[in-house]
């Protein structure tokens, strides 16, 4: 070796962001560290512009290294500065203790992501019940996945997100894509889309927006934001009329379909034409692709599922792939798009309020029996399930609420809905500690502020958005003393006297969730680190140390207990917010190609910056001539909650009647400062942020 110069290696591990989790190879030693694409089973060689970027982040010079704390303890008004790790932990602990003695353990709260590890999620879930003994924790897919999986609970007695490898794609002869944008969010994805359509397969793309993916679909469907369940129902309703339903499967394989028959028989083509916006004949083209297609599959994503009856919506699509007998058939189904990296394991191991890992139920005895044997600790201490992400963070600082709050990966400041609203909630806190790479626009409101290892300086499992567990791999060391969040939540539980049931190393903590998910749901119990290295990621459920794995489910029986897929019957709702002579148009949300999430990362990576500066407003040429708006001129959005500024995009793929504006951006330009939080989906607590009513003026020129 040469005296002064470290040699390289090269590691393979997976791209940072989205729930694709491409395939990459990093190689470091001299920084920077720089990276190629893999050859990895969903993304064969591909990545796009924000994986290729990622790398750029890990020596970035806004990256924190060294914690920050308040500069007069408990006065928010005065400075970050920098502090040792035992000053910073100190402080949390402290608080901890004080808000857990004066107002009891539920008044200590956590809140995680979608982008933790399996093994950082299930230690998350794990601390804030034995460690805090706090039924006060939930997490941001709350925000992002949590429709689509409790209506494929309850439809399936399972939830996960493709119940088929993405390859199954390339397979099917036509494809719905509900709300679900992937050759923006997703690109290499595409790649599957492509391959069917080389073979001539038909897509077809439900989208308020003629989004890239919608340019290359067969047919565009452009409904009005928050009507896609009366779209589904209209489907169902011709489906049935015309004959087209696969009757033998319904009676052999669902429960439940003559209710459904009875509800949708009030979703008229016509009717379904004036609430949505789809003329008959595309709703009929649609059906008859669908049904007499051999391979079908209708996948939905956010803009199907962020609505106050995101469920029920997800559900009214299951009910047409059900009524189509889809579900179970290789090549063929439904399925959800998921959208963080670990979106899928993030909801399985137990950062959700309601569960335990192994996607267990924390209401059930039986699994809380099962939890609590394996961390050792006596069931009937275990609490009880908390409120639900919005309700959490909404209740921040009141009596009752969450006075002492952690948050791990999440950026509530910019994700949350009416995130003004959120901003001032966790102003009430009496003590909020952070933990991040950068600081976001939450950590900005810390007491304290604790640096964390990026993806490509931890260990770690993650679970793409087919189910298949794979390994993030350490390529190079963090900054000096910036622990992982695994090794974070061991040393915090050690300060609080609970040290001796939590480990800061990854595998051993994988071993004890391949315990704790045994019998569940979420089954890993034979999935193992060297059977990840060996097969390229094991798809769950794996029950055993030689399961092959399950890459498609419901081939013989669904996961219910009569082993049937469950019809419900669903009825449209209006959206909680109509437009009126203040608020005329509606505002729907999304995300462009070259910014991710809150933005945290990549509004800090120079080459997504130069493509996607500043978020834009896109409005129909029609409505932009009518309130004199010119392109690039900056308009103002209000809301009932707020206004946020942008420069126009005058464009004419989107509906005259509504405005996007992505949410990658905070303060001024903040999306969520407009979206609406009073309307939460009862059955998994998702806002609406995809349909509020807005006013757009213009303000000046560019
Ligand atoms: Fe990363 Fe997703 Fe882009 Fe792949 S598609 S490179 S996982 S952001």
């Amino acid at each position: 070796a040469v005296p002064g110069v470290r040699a390289t290696r090269t590691t393979d591990t997976h791209c940072p962001y989205c729930s694709l989790q491409c395939g990459m190879a990093v190689t470091a030693g001299d920084r920077p560290a720089t990276l190629v694409p893999l050859d990895f089973p969903t993304n064969r060689g591909g990545l796009c512009s924000k994986g290729w970027s990622s790398a750029e982040l890990l020596d970035h010079p806004e990256r924190l290294t060294r914690p920050l704390v308040r500069a007069v303890a408990g006065d928010r008004t005065s400075p970050l500065v920098e502090s040792t790790w035992d000053e910073a932990l100190d402080r949390l602990v402290g608080a901890i203790r004080r808000t857990q003695a004066t107002s009891g353990n539920d008044a200590v709260g956590c809140f995680g992501g979608g982008s933790l590890t399996n093994e950082q999620a299930y230690q998350f879930g794990k601390f804030a019940r034995v460690a805090l003994r706090t039924s006060a924790i939930d997490y941001n897919g709350r925000f992002c996945m949590s429709s689509a999986a409790g209506a494929a609970n309850r439809a399936f007695g399972l939830d996960r997100g493709l119940p088929f490898p993405l390859s199954d794609i390339a397979e099917a002869d036509v494809v719905v894509l509900v709300g679900s944008n992937p050759a923006d969010t997703m690109p290499p994805a595409m790649q599957w889309f492509d391959a069917g359509r080389e073979r001539g397969a038909q897509h077809v793309v439900v989208d308020p927006r003629r989004t890239a993916t919608a340019r290359n679909a067969s047919l565009h469907l452009q409904p009005l934001p928050g009507t896609d369940l009366a779209l589904a129902n209209g489907l169902l309703h011709i489906a049935i009329a015309e004959g087209l339903v696969d009757t033998d499967y319904v009676a052999a394989r669902t429960t439940g379909f003559a209710e459904v028959r009875a509800g949708v028989a009030a979703y008229w083509p016509d009717r379904v034409e004036r609430l949505t916006g789809v003329p008959v004949p595309d709703q009929r083209r649609t059906v008859f692709a669908l049904a007499r297609a051999d391979k079908a599959m209708i996948l939905t994503a956010r803009g199907a599922e962020q609505h106050r009856s995101g469920t029920d919506t997800a559900q009214a699509w299951i009910n047409l792939a059900l009524a189509l007998g889809l579900p179970g058939r290789r090549g063929s189904g439904w399925g959800t798009v998921t959208g963080q990296g670990n979106g899928q394991g993030g909801r399985e191991h137990g950062q959700k309020a309601d569960q335990l890992p192994g996607y267990r139920s924390l209401a059930d005895a039986a699994a809380r029996a099962h939890v609590a044997a394996v961390w050792g600790v006596d069931p009937d201490d275990l609490p009880m399930p908390g409120r639900s992400a919005f309700e959490l963070l909404d209740a921040l600082g009141t009596d009752g609420g969450v006075r002492t709050l952690l948050v791990l990966a999440s950026n509530v400041a910019v994700s949350a809905p009416d995130a003004r609203r959120v901003i001032s909630r966790l102003r009430d806190l009496d003590f909020l500690a952070v933990s991040d790479f950068f600081l976001s626009e939450t950590a900005e409101l810390a007491d304290v502020v604790l640096p964390s290892a990026m993806w490509a300086e931890e260990d770690g499992t993650m679970t793409n958005l087919e189910g298949r567990v794979i390994r993030r791999r350490k390529a190079l060391d963090p900054p000096d003393g910036v622990p992982d969040d695994l090794q974070l939540l061991a040393t915090l539980a050690g300060r609080l006297g609970a040290g001796r049931h939590f480990s800061g190393d990854p595998e051993t903590v994988f071993e004890e969730l391949r315990r704790a998910s045994a019998g569940g749901a979420a089954d890993y119990s034979g999935i193992s680190y060297r059977r990840i290295e060996e097969e390229r990621g094991v798809f769950w459920p794996c029950p055993a140390d030689d399961h092959p794995g399950t890459p498609r489910l419901f081939s013989e029986r669904f996961a219910t207990p009569d082993g049937r897929a469950r019809f419900v019957r669903v009825e449209h709702v209006d959206a909680h917010e109509r437009p009126d002579a203040e608020h005329p148009y509606v505002l729907t949300t999304g995300r462009v190609l070259a910014q991710y999430q809150s933005g945290t990362q990549t509004r800090r990576t120079r080459s997504l910056q130069l493509v996607a500066p500043t978020p834009r407003a896109e409005l129909h040429p029609d409505l932009a001539r009518a309130l004199g708006i010119a392109q690039d001129d900056v308009v103002e959005l209000t809301t009932r909650r707020g206004r946020a500024r942008f420069h126009a995009s005058v464009t004419d793929t989107i509906r005259p009647d509504v405005v996007f504006v992505p949410f990658h951006w905070g303060g001024g330009a903040s999306a969520n400062a407009l979206t609406d939080a009073g309307a939460l989906d009862p059955v998994s607590g998702m806002p609406a942020f995809k349909v509020c009513a807005v006013a757009v003026r213009r303000v000046s020129g560019p």
